[in-house]
């Protein structure tokens, strides 16, 4: 039975705007007509009646099924209990053996602390048992192989549908350490994050003296043509010509990317040249990061994100029961609200001063912008005001 031959209430996605790129694209591939879609848009920016869509506006049933199937309108119930999860971050470990001058560990490292193995593996079942989670990170600003039991985590990850992107600094991922670690089966890809070809800059940039050791580990690596894909992450706010510098060294193998990495000061942790002193006071318009990764702490707390370093906004615990129940808890739902306007933050809030909001406020701005110019506007627009919700 199709689910809007009962007369349910349906919502724009508070989500939506985030994903505004990925409507487009099946839109453009579906062949639908944009008129109907866009219609919808903007309709269900307040609740709606499927059958006055459908009566009242004419929207086709297949329109209706298509968004919802896409989630792009939601029963108004599921507005805040879902999400897009597809990537667990697990600190596995809470130290790193760098000091870069662009992390939060050069300012106030971690007392060193590892997971158990119960934990992890407790995590691992839980997060295999999460359908739309497929991929593991073992990082939250710490370096994964400084872990001694790191090789037996791999080989719980082994056991399930769940793969690992496995982030490092590369100093420690000698021979003998890759090959051990490419036995286990359960990384797919290697990021390794460097900000320099030039042994000086590196030095200086990492705190280290270990230019000569990791680009050996990195060139063995990339030797062997594993079955595993090589990222090189280059960190560099002149990022530009150090990239160009990297695609020289690195052109003749195919099997190694380059990626340039983004540097942002940590909602504002970071002084000095990388301090960016954000300070958003206007409405929260949401952030993928929030819906698309859940990051747990070493000691299976769940924490709202990659740049929260001293995890203060938390939201559960790995132990109070499964990952639905902990992103559909009281508090979780509290919180996504904050980051996405429904409810009201303090001038604090970590999001006010990321930049990843402030480049969501640009986008969702552009978005709506697209949305309006390609609704072709019609007397009823005007009539409902509707075309005055979407001013910004
Ligand atoms: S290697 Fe990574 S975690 Fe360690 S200090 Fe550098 S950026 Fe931070
Ligand atoms: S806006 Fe920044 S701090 Fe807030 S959830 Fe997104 S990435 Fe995290």
């Amino acid at each position: 039975m199709r689910i809007y031959e009962k007369d349910i209430l349906v919502i724009l996605n508070p989500f939506f705007f985030v994903y505004v790129d990925m409507i487009d694209y099946f839109i453009r591939n579906k062949n639908m007509t944009n008129k109907n879609i866009y219609e919808v848009i903007i309709r269900c920016q307040e609740p709606q009646y499927i059958n006055i869509l459908t009566k009242k506006f004419n929207i086709p049933f297949d329109t209706i099924d298509f968004l919802l199937g896409l989630k792009v309108i939601i029963p108004i119930e599921q507005s805040w209990t879902q999400g897009f999860y597809t990537t667990l971050d697990i600190e596995i470990c809470t130290h790193c053996n760098y000091r870069c001058d662009y992390c939060p560990v050069k300012i106030s490292p971690k007392k060193p602390q590892l997971m158990d193995n119960k934990l992890f593996a407790e995590i691992i079942d839980k997060a295999n048992n999460f359908p739309s989670i497929t991929t593991i990170n073992l990082n939250a600003y710490n370096e994964p192989l400084l872990d001694p039991e790191l090789l037996d985590k791999l080989n719980i990850v082994s056991k399930t549908k769940l793969k690992i992107i496995l982030n490092t600094n590369g100093s420690l991922l000698n021979p003998d350490k890759f090959d051990a670690i490419i036995k286990c089966n359960a990384v797919k890809t290697i990021h390794i994050n460097i900000p320099s070809l030039d042994e000086q800059i590196y030095q200086k940039k990492t705190g280290t003296r270990n230019f000569f050791k990791t680009i050996n580990n990195i060139n063995y690596i990339i030797k062997t043509k594993r079955d595993v894909e090589i990222n090189l992450v280059v960190l560099d706010k002149n990022i530009d010509k150090s990239i160009k510098k990297f695609y020289r060294y690195y052109k003749n193998n195919s099997n190694v990317n380059i990626i340039p990495g983004i540097i942002n000061d940590r909602a504002g942790l970071l002084e000095g040249e990388y301090s960016q002193r954000l300070q958003i006071n206007d409405k929260l318009v949401g952030c993928n990061r929030f819906i698309n990764y859940l990051s747990v702490s070493v000691n299976g707390d769940f924490f709202i994100c990659c740049q929260d370093y001293f995890q203060r906004e938390i939201f559960g615990n790995i132990r109070d029961g499964t990952i639905e129940n902990i992103i559909n808890g009281e508090k979780s739902i509290g919180l996504k609200k904050k980051v996405f306007g429904e409810m009201e933050s303090s001038p604090d809030f970590i999001c006010r001063k990321c930049d990843k909001m402030r480049l969501g406020q640009l986008k969702v701005r552009a978005n709506k912008y697209q949305i309006l110019k390609k609704q072709e506007p019609d007397s009823q627009n005007l009539n409902t005001g509707y075309s005055m919700n979407l001013r910004f």
